[in-house]
């Protein structure tokens, strides 16, 4: 009945504690990862240097991925001297996995504009 009462509700008691040299996000603020400068949350493009929100890796990172998958789908099939039917399916494996891994590395961060 009188269990754990401590741990519903005590969220608001630690926000006294200072944060180590960080600008704590105001509301619907956020800083810019390339220049520092303030820009809305919301942002896709940060105002300031014109760095671009960027989903997900870029085409030439999943092109290195893909590739990555394609050797080593020929190198599955080599060395396993599977026949070329599984080895194209091993092929296909590896360039989806691999495309995977490259969407699944990169969330969304901030890319300045070259
Ligand atoms: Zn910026």
């Amino acid at each position: 009945m009188m269990t754990d009462r401590s741990e519903s509700g005590g969220e608001d008691r630690r926000q006294s504690t200072p944060l180590p040299m960080r600008t704590p996000e105001m509301s619907g603020l956020q800083l810019c990862p390339v220049c520092h400068g303030k820009m809305r949350q919301t942002a896709e493009i940060c105002p300031h240097c014109g760095a671009e929100k960027h989903f997900g890796a870029t085409l030439w990172e999943m092109v290195r991925f893909v590739l990555g998958g394609l050797a080593l789908g020929v190198l599955f099939t080599v060395v396993t001297r599977a026949g070329w039917a599984v080895g194209a399916i091993a092929i296909a494996a590896c360039v989806v996995i691999a495309f995977i891994i490259g969407q699944g590395r990169h969330g969304h961060r901030w890319m300045k504009r070259s």
